[in-house]
């Protein structure tokens, strides 16, 4: 059986946590906290990282940050999370969805103007696969109408815009180590500030919307209740297994760009966006139909090999339905959610395996026009666009 997903481990996480479970007092109680957010800061620019208990809670977080009241319109993509949609819904917010581009699968930036009202306050820019969203785009139309920009990179740690780290180019900026993720630690999460402003808030917000951050370091004399807040600490233990994640993380992405580009050479992904800047976070394929799609599952899976749709859309959801509204139509949104299939790609795969999926898939799945560029139908005969 060869698994869609396992997570990748360094070996070095139960002597982080040991030393951890030893160090109860350090630095506050915050030693791996802080360095994970310094090597976040570090790898992406940001001006300031702080680790949460999972991306859905640094997006929660961004919603009070952006203030949303009753009534605000957010907008984003359809292709995407629920957390994200969510996050906005519990401040009493609403999801604005427009459609995704057939190339990168990231929001079309040329649809959204169209869907901007005087109740729009915020753009969220989810990096699909680490593959960038048109980000000197959104931030033009966002700057043009005084929005926020909050970048969802839960899957984009490591990926490049214009040779930009994805996460450092929004007002906001949300990371996930969760365990389905390139570097992880179980149930895991980052908020990255970009925009200065807003850091004295996070530390509020994340400390019961008390200035317990300035209580401990001795600025005040007492915390007490200052703003909205909720308690949006990572566990110590947690940022240990993290650190081990993080110093593997040159190897990882090493090799999930090895096993991707190997992918590459016999399939045709659903995205040609060249896996340097990408940080090979999926890899997946376009059936020509949802049927054709679950018989190619159906018959890997008699094969052994997991492979594994993606997000259901979320403007025609039953929560979507209710809480969302939809700008415009929802051609390719509905197209890619009904026909995208994500194939096995972690570390530690071997490359005989892959060439055995890549070999079965080809087989199975008959060759087919690609979904926009006409350029790629010059691929190799093996190519296929299932
Ligand atoms: C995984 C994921 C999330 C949620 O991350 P958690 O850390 O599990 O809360 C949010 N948005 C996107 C795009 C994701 O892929």
């Amino acid at each position: 059986m060869i698994p869609f997903h396992r997570p990748w481990t360094s070996g070095e996480e139960l002597r982080h946590i040991a030393h951890a479970l030893e160090d109860q007092g350090g630095a506050a109680g915050r030693h791996y906290t802080r360095t994970c957010e310094q090597w976040l800061e570090t790898l992406t620019g940001c001006h300031r990282a702080f680790l949460t208990p999972s991306c859905t809670a640094a997006l929660e977080m961004t919603a009070l940050l952006a203030r949303i009241r009753p009534g605000d319109e957010v907008i984003m993509a359809s292709f995407t999370f629920p957390s994200m949609a969510n996050a906005f819904v519990l401040r009493g917010g609403v999801p604005v969805f427009v459609d995704i581009r057939s190339d990168t699968l990231n929001i079309d930036e040329t649809r959204i103007t169209a869907a901007i009202t005087s109740r729009t306050r915020a753009i969220v820019a989810m990096h699909y696969g680490g593959v960038a969203c048109e980000m000197d785009t959104i931030m033009a139309i966002a700057e043009r109408h005084g929005l926020i920009v909050i970048e969802d990179a839960a899957h984009a740690i490591g990926a490049t815009y214009k040779g930009r780290q994805l996460g450092s180019i929004g007002h906001l900026a949300t990371l996930s180590f969760h365990r389905t993720k390139n570097i992880q630690c179980g149930e895991g999460g980052a908020l990255l500030v970009n925009a200065p402003e807003y850091v004295e808030r996070t530390g509020v917000i994340r400390e019961n919307g008390t200035d317990r951050a300035s209580f401990l370091d001795l600025k005040v004399p007492h915390y007490s209740w200052i703003d909205l807040g909720t308690s949006c600490l990572i566990s110590e233990f947690s940022a240990a297994f993290l650190w081990a994640q993080m110093a593997g993380f040159d190897h990882v992405l090493e090799q999930r760009r090895k096993l991707w580009l190997q992918y590459q050479a016999t399939l045709r992904p659903a995205t040609d966006v060249p896996v340097i800047e990408h940080n090979a976070h999926i890899f997946h394929v376009l059936a020509e139909s949802r049927a054709q799609r679950q018989q190619l599952m159906d018959a890997l899976l008699i094969e052994g090999i997991q492979s594994v749709p993606h997000y259901q859309p979320l403007h025609s959801s039953e929560a979507g339905l209710l809480y969302g509204k939809v700008s415009g139509d929802m051609a390719i949104t509905d197209r890619v959610a009904a026909t995208l299939l994500r194939l096995p790609l972690w570390v530690g795969l071997t490359t005989e395996e892959v060439e055995h999926i890549c070999a079965r898939v080809a087989a199975l799945a008959p060759p087919t026009a690609p979904l926009s560029d006409p350029a790629r139908r010059d691929s190799p005969p093996h190519s296929v666009n299932i």
